[in-house]
Protein backbone atom coordinates (compact mmCIF):
# COMPACT_ATOMS: atom_id res chain seq x y z
CA UNK A 1 0.00 0.00 0.00
CA UNK A 2 1.18 3.79 -0.80
CA UNK A 3 0.70 7.07 0.65
CA UNK A 4 0.51 10.36 -0.97
CA UNK A 5 -0.46 14.14 -0.30
CA UNK A 6 -0.31 14.67 -3.71
CA UNK A 7 -3.07 14.99 -6.32
CA UNK A 8 -0.20 14.06 -9.35
CA UNK A 9 0.78 10.91 -7.74
CA UNK A 10 -2.61 9.54 -7.55
CA UNK A 11 -3.47 10.07 -11.15
CA UNK A 12 -0.53 8.85 -12.52
CA UNK A 13 -0.84 5.53 -10.20
CA UNK A 14 -4.29 5.06 -11.15
CA UNK A 15 -3.78 5.62 -15.08
CA UNK A 16 -0.82 2.99 -14.45
CA UNK A 17 -3.86 0.17 -13.24
CA UNK A 18 -6.29 1.43 -15.68
CA UNK A 19 -3.82 1.13 -18.40
CA UNK A 20 -3.24 -2.84 -17.36
CA UNK A 21 -7.29 -2.87 -17.68
CA UNK A 22 -8.05 -3.00 -13.89
CA UNK A 23 -11.07 -1.59 -11.88
CA UNK A 24 -11.11 0.86 -9.35
CA UNK A 25 -12.80 1.31 -6.07
CA UNK A 26 -12.90 4.39 -4.39
CA UNK A 27 -13.64 5.21 -0.51
CA UNK A 28 -13.73 8.74 0.54
CA UNK A 29 -13.25 9.70 4.58
CA UNK A 30 -12.19 12.34 6.65
CA UNK A 31 -9.79 9.85 8.51
CA UNK A 32 -9.46 8.63 12.24
CA UNK A 33 -10.88 5.41 10.55
CA UNK A 34 -13.21 2.50 12.29
CA UNK A 35 -14.86 -0.59 11.56
CA UNK A 36 -17.42 1.37 9.63
CA UNK A 37 -14.84 3.08 7.51
CA UNK A 38 -13.36 -0.44 7.31
CA UNK A 39 -16.62 -2.28 6.13
CA UNK A 40 -16.54 0.12 3.33
CA UNK A 41 -12.59 -0.77 2.15
CA UNK A 42 -13.47 -4.34 2.17
CA UNK A 43 -16.15 -3.89 0.20
CA UNK A 44 -14.69 -2.01 -2.06
CA UNK A 45 -11.64 -4.46 -2.30
CA UNK A 46 -14.01 -7.22 -2.52
CA UNK A 47 -15.82 -5.29 -5.64
CA UNK A 48 -12.27 -3.73 -7.76
CA UNK A 49 -8.86 -4.86 -8.61
CA UNK A 50 -7.37 -1.82 -7.25
CA UNK A 51 -8.73 0.51 -3.76
CA UNK A 52 -8.07 4.21 -3.03
CA UNK A 53 -9.01 5.60 0.19
CA UNK A 54 -8.66 9.33 0.79
CA UNK A 55 -8.09 10.91 4.36
CA UNK A 56 -8.96 14.36 4.14
CA UNK A 57 -10.85 16.52 7.01
CA UNK A 58 -12.55 18.94 4.34
CA UNK A 59 -12.80 22.09 5.97
CA UNK A 60 -15.23 23.53 3.49
CA UNK A 61 -17.88 21.04 4.88
CA UNK A 62 -17.82 22.40 7.92
CA UNK A 63 -19.39 25.38 9.21
CA UNK A 64 -17.72 28.27 11.33
CA UNK A 65 -18.54 27.13 14.61
CA UNK A 66 -18.22 23.43 13.94
CA UNK A 67 -15.88 20.74 14.93
CA UNK A 68 -13.00 21.70 12.38
CA UNK A 69 -10.12 22.18 14.38
CA UNK A 70 -10.79 19.12 16.97
CA UNK A 71 -11.90 16.78 14.55
CA UNK A 72 -9.73 13.88 15.46
CA UNK A 73 -6.88 12.52 13.81
CA UNK A 74 -4.41 9.86 13.53
CA UNK A 75 -3.14 9.04 10.10
CA UNK A 76 -0.35 6.04 11.12
CA UNK A 77 -3.68 4.11 12.84
CA UNK A 78 -5.62 4.79 9.62
CA UNK A 79 -2.53 3.38 7.46
CA UNK A 80 -2.59 0.47 9.41
CA UNK A 81 -6.23 0.03 9.17
CA UNK A 82 -6.34 0.86 5.44
CA UNK A 83 -3.51 -1.63 4.49
CA UNK A 84 -5.34 -4.83 6.77
CA UNK A 85 -8.57 -3.58 4.85
CA UNK A 86 -7.12 -3.90 1.58
CA UNK A 87 -6.89 -0.74 0.28
CA UNK A 88 -3.82 -0.22 -2.13
CA UNK A 89 -3.47 3.87 -2.02
CA UNK A 90 -4.13 6.33 0.42
CA UNK A 91 -4.60 10.11 -0.77
CA UNK A 92 -4.16 12.41 1.77
CA UNK A 93 -3.49 15.74 1.11
CA UNK A 94 -3.03 19.09 2.68
CA UNK A 95 -6.19 21.83 2.36
CA UNK A 96 -4.06 23.75 0.27
CA UNK A 97 -3.59 20.90 -2.39
CA UNK A 98 -7.38 20.98 -2.29
CA UNK A 99 -8.34 24.42 -2.27
CA UNK A 100 -5.92 26.95 -4.11
CA UNK A 101 -6.43 30.66 -1.87
CA UNK A 102 -8.77 32.16 -4.23
CA UNK A 103 -10.49 28.54 -4.52
CA UNK A 104 -14.36 29.93 -6.33
CA UNK A 105 -16.48 27.19 -7.84
CA UNK A 106 -18.78 24.53 -5.98
CA UNK A 107 -21.10 21.89 -6.32
CA UNK A 108 -24.79 22.18 -4.99
CA UNK A 109 -27.32 19.68 -5.18
CA UNK A 110 -30.08 21.95 -4.19
CA UNK A 111 -33.61 19.90 -3.26
CA UNK A 112 -31.99 16.66 -1.46
CA UNK A 113 -29.80 18.94 0.54
CA UNK A 114 -32.45 21.33 1.72
CA UNK A 115 -34.47 19.29 4.81
CA UNK A 116 -32.62 17.40 7.58
CA UNK A 117 -29.11 18.36 8.33
CA UNK A 118 -29.25 20.77 5.59
CA UNK A 119 -31.06 22.61 7.69
CA UNK A 120 -28.84 23.09 11.08
CA UNK A 121 -25.73 23.17 8.85
CA UNK A 122 -26.90 25.31 5.81
CA UNK A 123 -23.19 25.33 3.81
CA UNK A 124 -22.48 21.35 4.97
CA UNK A 125 -23.58 19.45 1.40
CA UNK A 126 -22.10 21.98 -0.79
CA UNK A 127 -18.84 21.49 0.62
CA UNK A 128 -19.11 17.76 0.56
CA UNK A 129 -20.35 17.72 -3.15
CA UNK A 130 -17.62 19.99 -3.64
CA UNK A 131 -15.22 17.78 -2.26
CA UNK A 132 -16.54 14.64 -3.69
CA UNK A 133 -16.70 15.97 -7.07
CA UNK A 134 -13.04 16.92 -6.80
CA UNK A 135 -11.72 13.56 -5.57
CA UNK A 136 -14.48 11.88 -8.14
CA UNK A 137 -11.87 13.95 -11.01
CA UNK A 138 -8.94 12.91 -9.29
CA UNK A 139 -9.15 9.35 -9.03
CA UNK A 140 -11.80 8.57 -11.92
CA UNK A 141 -12.88 5.17 -9.80
CA UNK A 142 -15.23 2.76 -11.79
CA UNK A 143 -17.10 2.66 -8.23
CA UNK A 144 -17.60 5.01 -4.92
CA UNK A 145 -18.80 3.56 -1.54
CA UNK A 146 -20.58 5.45 1.04
CA UNK A 147 -22.07 4.74 3.98
CA UNK A 148 -25.81 4.78 5.03
CA UNK A 149 -24.86 5.90 8.79
CA UNK A 150 -25.37 9.78 6.49
CA UNK A 151 -28.21 8.65 4.51
CA UNK A 152 -28.66 12.77 3.72
CA UNK A 153 -25.36 12.38 2.46
CA UNK A 154 -25.38 8.87 0.19
CA UNK A 155 -28.85 10.23 -1.50
CA UNK A 156 -27.06 13.96 -2.41
CA UNK A 157 -23.99 12.12 -3.76
CA UNK A 158 -26.62 10.09 -6.09
CA UNK A 159 -27.85 13.21 -7.35
CA UNK A 160 -24.90 14.90 -8.28
CA UNK A 161 -23.86 11.73 -9.93
CA UNK A 162 -26.83 11.85 -11.93
CA UNK A 163 -27.62 15.33 -12.54
CA UNK A 164 -23.89 15.78 -13.71
CA UNK A 165 -23.54 12.50 -15.30
CA UNK A 166 -20.68 11.14 -13.87
CA UNK A 167 -19.97 7.69 -15.18
CA UNK A 168 -19.81 6.44 -11.27
CA UNK A 169 -21.23 3.86 -9.44
CA UNK A 170 -21.98 4.37 -6.12
CA UNK A 171 -22.66 1.83 -3.81
CA UNK A 172 -24.60 2.21 -0.73
CA UNK A 173 -23.08 0.07 2.62
CA UNK A 174 -25.23 -0.85 5.71
CA UNK A 175 -24.45 0.83 9.01
CA UNK A 176 -21.79 -0.50 11.39
CA UNK A 177 -22.71 -0.25 14.58
CA UNK A 178 -21.40 -0.57 18.65
CA UNK A 179 -22.18 -4.13 20.13
CA UNK A 180 -24.64 -2.03 22.27
CA UNK A 181 -26.40 -0.55 19.04
CA UNK A 182 -24.27 3.08 19.15
CA UNK A 183 -23.75 3.63 15.33
CA UNK A 184 -19.73 4.25 15.21
CA UNK A 185 -18.53 7.33 14.40
CA UNK A 186 -15.26 9.41 14.67
CA UNK A 187 -17.13 11.68 16.73
CA UNK A 188 -17.94 8.99 19.27
CA UNK A 189 -14.60 9.83 20.26
CA UNK A 190 -15.77 13.66 22.25
CA UNK A 191 -18.20 11.82 24.51
CA UNK A 192 -17.44 11.27 28.15
CA UNK A 193 -18.82 7.77 30.20
CA UNK A 194 -21.54 9.45 31.27
CA UNK A 195 -22.55 10.44 27.32
CA UNK A 196 -21.24 7.70 25.92
CA UNK A 197 -24.30 5.88 27.82
CA UNK A 198 -26.66 8.37 26.92
CA UNK A 199 -26.07 8.47 23.46
CA UNK A 200 -27.23 5.16 23.52
CA UNK A 201 -30.87 7.11 23.47
CA UNK A 202 -30.20 7.43 19.40
CA UNK A 203 -30.21 3.86 18.31
CA UNK A 204 -32.48 2.83 20.58
CA UNK A 205 -35.28 5.10 19.11
CA UNK A 206 -34.06 4.61 15.29
CA UNK A 207 -34.79 0.40 16.83
CA UNK A 208 -38.20 1.62 18.23
CA UNK A 209 -39.48 3.84 14.94
CA UNK A 210 -38.37 0.80 12.78
CA UNK A 211 -40.15 -1.42 14.87
CA UNK A 212 -43.47 0.41 14.99
CA UNK A 213 -43.31 0.96 11.06
CA UNK A 214 -42.87 -3.29 10.67
CA UNK A 215 -45.94 -3.59 13.14
CA UNK A 216 -47.65 -1.68 10.87
CA UNK A 217 -47.84 1.67 11.76
CA UNK A 218 -47.48 4.41 9.63
CA UNK A 219 -48.52 7.85 10.41
CA UNK A 220 -45.40 9.85 10.86
CA UNK A 221 -46.77 12.15 13.33
CA UNK A 222 -47.33 8.99 15.56
CA UNK A 223 -43.62 7.24 14.88
CA UNK A 224 -42.12 10.61 15.63
CA UNK A 225 -43.83 11.46 18.13
CA UNK A 226 -43.02 8.65 20.26
CA UNK A 227 -39.73 8.58 18.89
CA UNK A 228 -38.84 12.28 20.37
CA UNK A 229 -40.49 11.67 23.68
CA UNK A 230 -38.00 8.43 24.37
CA UNK A 231 -35.29 10.89 23.19
CA UNK A 232 -36.26 13.45 25.57
CA UNK A 233 -36.48 11.33 28.08
CA UNK A 234 -32.45 11.08 28.16
CA UNK A 235 -31.77 14.24 30.13
CA UNK A 236 -28.32 14.77 28.35
CA UNK A 237 -30.03 14.53 24.97
CA UNK A 238 -31.26 17.69 22.83
CA UNK A 239 -32.87 16.68 20.11
CA UNK A 240 -31.79 18.50 16.18
CA UNK A 241 -34.43 17.16 14.34
CA UNK A 242 -36.34 13.85 14.35
CA UNK A 243 -37.81 13.21 10.87
CA UNK A 244 -39.53 11.08 8.32
CA UNK A 245 -38.35 11.34 4.80
CA UNK A 246 -38.28 9.86 1.31
CA UNK A 247 -34.79 8.22 0.99
CA UNK A 248 -34.18 9.17 -2.11
CA UNK A 249 -36.15 12.80 -2.78
CA UNK A 250 -35.25 13.68 1.22
CA UNK A 251 -38.95 15.41 1.20
CA UNK A 252 -41.10 15.19 4.12
CA UNK A 253 -43.55 12.24 4.05
CA UNK A 254 -46.65 12.20 5.91
CA UNK A 255 -47.09 8.41 5.85
CA UNK A 256 -44.20 5.54 5.90
CA UNK A 257 -44.88 4.25 2.09
CA UNK A 258 -42.25 3.49 -0.54
CA UNK A 259 -38.35 4.24 0.33
CA UNK A 260 -38.60 5.16 3.45
CA UNK A 261 -35.60 7.23 5.64
CA UNK A 262 -36.71 7.86 9.47
CA UNK A 263 -33.30 9.64 10.32
CA UNK A 264 -32.41 11.67 13.70
CA UNK A 265 -30.01 14.19 14.56
CA UNK A 266 -29.29 14.52 18.44
CA UNK A 267 -26.99 17.14 20.42
CA UNK A 268 -25.24 14.78 23.76
CA UNK A 269 -24.01 17.29 25.68
CA UNK A 270 -21.67 19.53 22.95
CA UNK A 271 -21.41 16.06 20.45
CA UNK A 272 -23.80 15.93 17.51
CA UNK A 273 -24.55 12.07 16.34
CA UNK A 274 -27.18 11.36 13.67
CA UNK A 275 -28.26 7.68 13.49
CA UNK A 276 -31.25 6.44 11.02
CA UNK A 277 -33.20 4.00 9.27
CA UNK A 278 -33.95 3.07 6.24
CA UNK A 279 -37.28 0.49 5.32
CA UNK A 280 -39.32 0.13 1.86
CA UNK A 281 -42.80 0.12 2.97
P1 LIG B 1 -16.52 10.15 7.45
O1 LIG B 1 -15.07 9.82 7.66
O2 LIG B 1 -17.29 10.29 8.71
O3 LIG B 1 -16.71 11.28 6.47
O4 LIG B 1 -17.15 8.87 6.75
C1 LIG B 1 -16.63 8.35 5.56
C2 LIG B 1 -17.55 7.30 5.03
O5 LIG B 1 -17.70 6.26 5.99
C3 LIG B 1 -18.97 7.85 4.74
O6 LIG B 1 -19.47 7.28 3.55
C4 LIG B 1 -19.73 7.37 5.95
O7 LIG B 1 -21.12 7.21 5.72
C5 LIG B 1 -19.08 6.04 6.22
N1 LIG B 1 -19.32 5.63 7.62
C6 LIG B 1 -19.04 6.34 8.74
N2 LIG B 1 -19.47 5.69 9.83
C7 LIG B 1 -20.05 4.54 9.40
C8 LIG B 1 -20.71 3.45 10.03
N3 LIG B 1 -20.87 3.40 11.35
N4 LIG B 1 -21.18 2.44 9.25
C9 LIG B 1 -21.04 2.49 7.91
N5 LIG B 1 -20.44 3.49 7.25
C10 LIG B 1 -19.95 4.51 7.97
Amino acid sequence: MEITGLIEDVRVKVKEWRSKGLSVGFVPTMGFLHEGHESLIVKAAAENDKVVVSDFVNPIQFGVNEDLASYPRDIEADKRLCEAAGADLIFHPIPETMYAPDFSTFVEAQHVSAELCGKSRPTHFRGVCTVVCKLFHIVMPDRAYFGQKDAQQLAVIRRMVRDLDMDIEIVGCPIIREADGLAKSSRNTYLNEEERQAALVLSKAVFYGEEMIKNGIVEADTVLTEMRRMIEAEPLAKIDYVEMVNADSIEKIEKAEGNVLIAVAVWIGTTRLIDNFIIEV
